[in-house]
């Protein structure tokens, strides 16, 4: 299991080595090129634009694809590790990956024609182009087919009318993979909204206290003249928006696992360096009943993602497993990184350490891309078989 981690289940043993050789080059961009920079860039409010070039030399933006599309064929157990990395780096540098490749590449991938493949896909690979997914708005957020974007067929061409909110990437983004209704059939259809398209824009959400080294816009679509050959022919229904959502929370419990894992290898470096009363904090029962939970959770999050990575490889895993994986993984990062905050002390509070970034960023990673509550309810609706949405 990565650096850092316990390896109380003895995991290590069964990855391949190309998984250990992903999971290492992305644990030494974040020591390299994250670390560094990252709580100036949370303090600044910026995302480090600059890293798009050196995260595509990687191969980390869309690197499940075939390699005719620019990824790399990975399987979905790298593909985690690989998040795993980024996030105990930073929440705002997963996101941006996790956007990019399961939000933009991946709808264009399994709902695209092959023009639209061929023509998006490569320069996306590269971070040439960056794209963002538009589907909360305003008033449509954990209920998503409650959405009041419209598209209206105009000849060979779409009219698309409305307002996006909360889009990771918006304001820097080439492309918008934006889900609308038709406005004849009432069905939920996917295009590629492009940057410069006359009525599009993205103005930023200023004012974040959470996940500041990430980029979050409004997209808004005042009759915006999308050409039928920007539409993704293969997306019907609101499955297909879910269909995205269910391969990145796949991404955010393995970077979530790894969030909490940074949290509590801090907590332990810490505990055992610190002295009150002539003994490491450490030695305080108080302080190891706080690291023996978090030890033993994030050991049970392992074996649960890598069990359910290799059930993705088999195409078993379903999204109630997903949905546990993002409940338990979110509520985890969350946990570990006020407990980390908590055995730091005074020092926790500091920019100098990442719990009290890590635990700020979780408020948003808990809620996006399904909150926990929607979670416990499609889990709730699988083991009772009775709907608790309505
Ligand atoms: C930083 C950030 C980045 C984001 N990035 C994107 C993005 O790139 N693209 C995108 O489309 N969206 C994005 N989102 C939006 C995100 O997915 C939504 O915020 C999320 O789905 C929740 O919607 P909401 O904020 O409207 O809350 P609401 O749906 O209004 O929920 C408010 C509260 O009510 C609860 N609730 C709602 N319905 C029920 C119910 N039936 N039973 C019990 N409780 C319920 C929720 O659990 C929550 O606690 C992002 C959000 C954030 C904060």
């Amino acid at each position: 299991m990565p650096v850092g981690a316990p390896d109380f289940f003895e995991l290590d043993n069964q990855l391949s080595a190309v998984e250990k050789g992903v999971r290492s080059a992305a644990r030494s961009f974040v020591e390299k090129e994250v670390n560094p920079i990252i709580s100036d860039c949370y303090i600044e409010g910026k995302f480090p634009t600059d890293l798009i070039p050196k995260i595509a030399a990687k191969g980390f933006l869309g690197p499940t694809l075939p390699k005719k599309y620019g990824g790399m064929d990975l399987n979905h157990v790298a593909y985690g590790l690989m998040l795993h990395e980024l996030e105990a780096g930073d929440s705002g540098i997963r996101s941006f990956v996790s956007v990019q490749g399961a939000l933009c590449m991946y709808p264009i991938y399994r709902y695209g024609s092959e023009e639209q493949k061929m023509r998006w896909l490569p320069k996306m690979a590269k971070g040439e182009l960056v794209g963002c997914f538009g589907l909360t708005e305003p008033n449509a957020g954990s209920d998503p087919g409650g959405m009041s974007t419209t598209a209206t067929k105009k000849g060979d061409s779409w009219e698309i009318t409305g307002r996006k909110m909360w889009i990771t990437n918006g304001s820097i983004a080439d492309l918008a993979v934006v889900w609308a209704k038709d406005s004849s059939s009432g069905e939920i259809l996917g295009f590629v909204v492009e940057k410069g398209m006359p009525g599009f824009s993205a103005p930023e959400i200023e004012g974040k206290l959470s996940l500041r080294a990430s980029r979050t816009s409004e997209l808004v679509l005042d009759k915006v003249n999308v050409p039928d050959s920007n539409r993704l022919p293969e997306a019907k229904g609101l499955s297909g928006p879910l269909s995205c959502l269910n391969q990145a929370r796949f991404g955010i419990a393995w970077g979530t696992l790894g969030l909490a894992t940074d949290c509590y290898a801090e907590a332990l470096k810490y505990s055992q360096e610190r002295v009150q009363f002539n003994k490491p904090i450490a030695q305080f029962q108080l302080t190891q009943k706080k690291l023996v939970e978090l030890h033993t959770d994030i050991s049970l999050g392992q074996i649960m993602m890598l069990q359910f990575g290799r059930m993705k490889e088999k195409d078993s895993l379903r999204h109630q497993h997903v949905s546990m994986a993002k409940m338990f993984c979110c509520e985890l990062g969350l946990r570990a990184a006020r407990v980390a905050r908590s055995i730091l002390g005074g020092s926790g509070i500091l920019a100098d350490f990442h719990c009290m970034r890590h635990s700020q960023n979780m408020e948003s990673v808990f809620t996006y891309e399904g909150t926990h509550e929607v979670h416990e309810l499609i889990l709730g609706r699988e083991i009772t078989g009775l709907d608790g949405f309505y």
